[in-house]
């Protein structure tokens, strides 16, 4: 049995988990299944955060398009705006320049009084001043101007076309005018900025010099540009920065230069400068105005204006791969406790497997599926049961009608419990308790029987043998009983006489009676009886002699048998015992005559008389009728050790065939 167990448990694992009432298929190796789940868990965070990715860069460009736009819109308007300035200044100068004569010179025409008045309340000119080609101040609105000597490099430079005379932008410079800029009194924040247009006077080329002011630009930079990113600027075609609007911001090293380059491959468009890409600038310029303007906007800036945006977007994917943890990490959970309730009840299946034997068939009884254990048993392998009826197994212990009675009950889904008897490959038959089980579909069809079975071979047996045993035990009173004649039995004792016990024996030792059965004998002789005889009188031996065979009497089996051998010698035949048992009753038999001393009864009146006995005992496993005189004998040594031995005593002696 031990034996079948580590053969069930110890088998290879296909057998035990691929056996009848499997449940391999429901558990998935738990290696893929974790990996399946961080798989998922991997595959959906990349997901979510590659959204991220995707909406900031959608975003970002978004932002980017619209910062485009906004500058390309806001240059056309400042444009506008500047180019109708400028050319306010360009029509002034212009008409000074149709003045200008050696005579209106002479006249006053162009006195100081007469330029101021003309340029008196107009926001843009600071002054007007005439420069001949040394760079001298021959007439000025401002008549503290008149005859300074400019430094050369600080005036716009001439159009060269005095027949057709462009207004020049210099650049801008931080003096408050013309005198600062000659004695070079510089001053802290206000700009002079310089345009000329030339005019040709008896062959030389002077330049009719204004004197703007810049300030007047702050004026509509500031409504039109409300963006704190953006910066509006004027520069010379020199690249020299005329005026920003956002002085506070740090100057960007190069970007003159930078700006020539750019007007080089067209008078409006627009480049990345600066330090990383931190301004984007578009400009804007035209050969019949006389200044660039740009609009820069600080890319950082910008995007820092996007930050609650991108911050949402950031929670939203942090949010987003909360939540997937979240979800995929209860699946596991749950996952988890299935699997466990999965292997718990394979383990449990195992555990049935190996203790019991188990077969699965159809509903028609064809073989599907064995466990080892049922083969261990059966003696089949597993190829020669699969698709045969279970008729195979067919004892025919039982009657046909058992059978119905059993498959109809499973067919109608109800579980069927018994015993039956089966018969193994080699023929044997053997005893199973049995449980068929009909398993269903989710529609209650039977679609399988599952049948368990515990092998109760042993204990059928062992009933068998006791049942055995009782009516042998029965037949041996009885015909103890029908012994009881008076030619059987002793006349002293009422116990069964030598004739008697012959006749006993050779029933009780039929073969058909005792198969394989231990059967023992007693021998008792009384210890110095004669001495009894000779002191109380042979009515007081008599008396002893009958009240110890009641006594003893009560001690053995209505299946054993007592005789009287003769005198004060005694058998007990003792059938379905062993040596040891018999022992166990010699020593009754003996205490039962020595523990208390026999009283002689009212017609003898004497002393009660303390006896002893000696018994041999003698036994064999299993004994022929021919075979009792062997036992005799050996009783007889039996007894005599004891007697030998000092009386009063159980001896043992074995026989020998
Ligand atoms: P031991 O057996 O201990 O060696 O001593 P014992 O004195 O018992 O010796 P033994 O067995 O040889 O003697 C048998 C005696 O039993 C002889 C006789 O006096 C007595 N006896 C035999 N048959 C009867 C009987 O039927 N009635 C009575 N009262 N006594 C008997
Ligand atoms: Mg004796
Ligand atoms: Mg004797």
């Amino acid at each position: 049995m031990t034996e079948t167990v580590a053969q069930a448990s110890g088998g290879p694992p296909a057998a035990t988990s691929a056996g009848p009432l499997r449940v391999g298929p429901f558990v998935p190796d738990p290696r893929r299944v974790r990996r399946f789940f961080a798989t998922l868990l991997v595959l959906g965070l990349a997901l979510i955060w590659a959204v991220f990715g995707y909406s900031w860069h959608v975003l970002r460009s978004g932002a980017e398009e619209a910062l485009q736009a906004r500058l390309d819109s806001e240059v056309v308007l400042l444009e506008d705006h500047a180019s109708r300035t400028l050319d306010a200044v360009k029509a002034r100068l212009g008409s000074l320049a149709a003045l200008t004569s050696p005579a209106t010179l002479r006249s006053g025409q162009l006195g100081a009084a007469r330029l101021a008045e003309l340029i008196a309340g107009d926001p843009l000119l600071r002054s007007v001043s005439l420069v001949d080609d040394q760079d001298r101040v021959v007439a000025s609105s401002n008549p503290a101007h008149l005859g300074l000597k400019l430094p050369a490099q600080v005036l716009p430079p001439h159009t060269r076309q005095p027949e057709a005379p462009e207004l020049m932008l210099g650049g801008a410079h931080p003096y408050r005018d013309l005198s600062g800029l000659a004695a070079g009194r510089a001053a802290e924040d206000v700009q002079l900025w310089l345009a000329t247009l030339d005019v040709l006077m008896e062959g030389r080329v002077y330049h009719w010099l204004a004197a703007v002011n810049p300030e007047f630009y702050a004026n509509f930079w500031s409504r039109v540009n409300e963006e704190p990113s953006i910066e509006v600027a004027l520069h010379s075609y020199q690249g020299a920065r005329i005026v920003r609007d956002r002085p506070e911001w740090p100057e960007p090293v190069g970007m003159g230069a930078r700006l020539v380059q750019a007007l080089q491959a067209g008078d409006r468009g627009r480049f990345d400068f600066g330090q990383g890409d931190r301004l984007t600038v578009v400009y804007r310029a035209s050969s019949v105005h006389p200044a660039v303007l740009t609009v820069s906007a600080d890319r950082a800036s910008l995007w820092a204006t996007q930050r609650p945006q991108q911050l949402r977007m950031g929670a939203l994917a942090l949010g987003a791969s909360l939540l997937l943890l979240v979800a995929i990490s209860l699946q596991v959970r749950a996952y988890l406790r299935f699997e466990g309730a999965q292997t718990e009840l394979r383990n449990q299946m195992r555990a049935l497997g190996a203790h019991v034997m188990v077969s699965e068939s159809t509903p028609d009884g064809d073989i599907v599926a064995v466990n080892p254990a049922y083969l261990l048993h059966t003696g089949y392998t597993e190829a020669e049961l699969l698709g045969r009826n279970h008729r195979v197994f067919s004892s025919g212990h039982h009657p046909p009608e058992f059978y119905t009675r059993l498959w109809a009950t499973v067919k109608g889904g109800t579980i069927w419990k018994g015993i039956f008897r089966n018969r193994a490959k080699n023929g044997s038959l053997f005893w199973v308790s049995s449980t068929i089980v009909p398993f269903t579909d989710a529609w209650g069809r039977v679609t399988r029987m599952v049948a368990l079975y515990t092998d109760i071979q042993d204990a059928m047996v062992l009933a068998e043998k006791l049942d055995f045993e009782r009516r042998q035990r029965l037949d041996l009173a009885a015909l103890n009983r029908t012994l009881l004649t008076e030619a059987n039995t002793d006349a002293l004792t009422g116990l069964a006489n030598r004739r008697g016990f012959d006749r006993f024996a050779s029933h009780a030792l039929e073969p058909t009676r005792s198969f394989d059965q231990p059967t023992a004998l007693l021998m008792l002789d009384l210890d110095h009886f004669k001495l009894v005889n000779d002191t109380h009188g042979h009515a007081a031996g008599d008396a002893v002699l009958r009240e110890l065979a009641r006594r003893w009497q009560r001690q053995v089996r209505a299946s054993d048998l007592s005789a009287r051998l003769g005198g004060e010698e005694f058998l007990v035949l003792l059938p379905n015992t062993t040596l040891a048992q018999a022992v166990e009753v010699a020593e009754k038999l003996r205490l039962v005559t020595s523990s208390l001393p026999v009283a002689l009864g009212p017609e003898l009146d004497g002393p009660a008389l303390a006896v002893t006995v000696s018994v041999g005992v003698t036994g064999l496993d299993s004994v022929r009728a021919e075979e009792i005189h062997t036992l005799l004998q050996a009783a007889d040594t039996a007894l005599y050790e004891a007697k030998h031995g000092g009386r009063n005593r159980v001896a043992i002696w074995a026989a020998e065939r």
